[in-house]
């Protein structure tokens, strides 16, 4: 058990009812640890895809100094369309995640 499951654990308990949704419990444990424990600097690299993985045509839509905030993306193999900003892919939220990862803003 990694050291954030203990200290979860330690906050949990299974005597509270279970229609509680906000009550954590210890059934939850893991869950919450993986969550917690995958680093939230991971940023998806706009270059590559997200539906494939592969090279991605970037259109600027908004940034400044050289750093693109925001833009449009389209697979070169896919075809995929998406939109990226600020380090993430709008279509993260629909389950996709084959786009590279990388740490750190840049
Ligand atoms: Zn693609």
């Amino acid at each position: 058990m990694s050291k954030i499951e203990s200290i979860i654990e330690f906050e949990c308990t299974d005597e509270k009812p279970s229609d509680c949704d906000w009550t954590l419990r210890k059934k939850d444990v893991s869950e919450i640890a993986e969550a917690q424990s995958s680093p939230a600097d991971k940023y998806h690299r706009k270059e590559t895809c997200n539906n494939c993985g592969s090279l991605n045509e970037i259109k600027w839509v908004d940034g400044e100094d050289g750093i693109m905030h925001e833009g449009e993306t389209k697979c070169t193999c896919c075809g995929f369309s998406d939109y990226w900003a600020h380090g993430f892919f709008a279509s993260m939220q629909d389950g996709y995640d084959k786009c590279e990862k990388y740490q750190g803003y840049r």
